[in-house]
């Protein structure tokens, strides 16, 4: 906890003194710190109205009591349970559900589209592994392949459908997870909640995973900076004038099992495994916080190859337009820094201890 405090002070520090050229003369700085979605939140404004963080802070922790997969009143809880018994009786295969709230019942439509659209490399419906692992209550262990196998067949995305009034139809012991699209939605949705209230420019930090909005008054771009995934500190930053930058990072959440092995929380879908595949820190930068949080781990399960080829392709099609910082490792202190077109003459690497090498990614189009 102690090194998740240092991490999450050092970002914040970072965006605090970049932004605090921002002062409008009749607007004043409100900051707002909190615990939800098991993270750290800091919300800034800059407005004249007291109440708007305190309203936007309501937002974050209702959503938060709405889709958490430990609280026992949350719909997904809820609807992870009945899973579960169907199972368990075995006189279900498929299960049909009611879920009463319109902002969860499209949360889980767009998170199974961002499934569609990734193959998978996102899944909202990869929780039997997760927990499997014991992320959910940080008991950690490596579950036996037979496990594995078992609960990887419950992890069919196609299998679940949203259909009309709040229905949700899917095979038995399948269960949901908002854990990779939860932060950037809820800051898309805080934003609006702060612009409701006349805040004319914000900066919302949830886990380190940062959204800003509206013009600087002095001209000049929010510095966000990016954590180095291999030491404490920053690696470096990225200079923008609005939008999400989200990171799903192997740092964030680990274990080491008895077998001298690390672990991360991010699952491959294919496999049932937690992801291992070099990269080491993905950020993407879009104009929604839920597109970018679902693509950060959708693009860090994909691998350096595929994430690149993805962006290629589907980037202004599939999904909105987006770009990406992938950090892979590899070796000790050596960090290999691919950075895609759009973002690449914002970035920018301070002298963190690594050997950094940077590449720039070109569309070819
Ligand atoms: P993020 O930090 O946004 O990459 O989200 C990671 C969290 O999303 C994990 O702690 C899990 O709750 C969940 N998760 C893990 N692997 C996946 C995956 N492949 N697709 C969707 N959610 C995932
Ligand atoms: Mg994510």
């Amino acid at each position: 906890m102690k090194k998740a405090y240092f991490i999450y002070f050092v970002i914040l520090c970072f965006v605090i003194l970049n932004s605090c050229n921002h002062q409008n003369q009749k607007e004043e700085k409100k900051v707002l710190q909190f615990e939800a979605m098991n993270t750290f939140v800091t919300l800034q404004g800059w407005t004249e109205n007291e109440k708007a963080l305190e309203q936007a802070k309501l937002i974050i922790e209702n959503l938060d009591k709405k889709i958490s997969v430990t609280n026992k009143d949350s719909q997904i809880f809820l609807m992870n349970e009945y899973s579960l018994l169907a199972d368990r009786e075995k006189n279900q295969n498929e299960v049909v559900c009611e879920i009463f709230d319109d902002e969860v019942i499209s949360l889980l439509g767009r998170a199974l589209e961002f499934a569609k659209i990734t193959r998978g490399a996102f899944n909202p419906c990869l929780y039997p592994i997760t927990k499997a692992w014991g992320f959910t209550k940080e008991q950690y262990t490596v579950p036996s392949e037979n496990e594995i196998a078992l609960f990887l067949k419950k992890t069919d995305y196609e299998k679940m459908a949203v259909g009309k009034n709040g229905k949700v139809e899917f095979e038995s012991g399948m269960l949901v997870d908002f854990g990779g699209i939860a932060k950037g939605y809820a800051g898309d949705v805080a934003i609006l909640k702060l612009k409701e209230c006349g805040v004319e420019a914000g900066l919302l930090d949830l886990g380190g995973n940062i959204q800003v909005f509206g013009q600087k008054k002095d001209g000049t771009k929010w510095k966000i900076g990016i954590k180095n995934p291999i030491a404490e500190g920053i690696l470096g930053g990225l200079e923008i004038e609005e939008g999400a930058v989200i990171t799903s990072g192997g740092y964030e959440r680990f274990f080491t099992a008895d077998d001298g092995k690390k672990y991360i929380h991010i699952m491959d879908n294919k496999t049932g495994y937690p992801v291992d595949n070099g990269l080491v820190s993905v950020t993407i930068i879009s104009k929604k916080g839920e597109a970018a949080d679902a693509l950060s781990t959708a693009l860090f399960v994909m691998g350096k190859e595929n994430a690149i080829e993805f962006w290629r392709d589907k980037r202004g099609r599939e999904c909105d337009d987006f770009d990406f910082i992938l950090i892979e490792q590899t070796g000790e202190r050596d960090l290999e820094i691919f950075v895609s077109a759009g973002v690449a003459k914002d970035f920018f690497v301070l002298d963190c201890g690594a050997n950094v090498r940077v590449e720039e990614v070109e569309r070819k189009d």
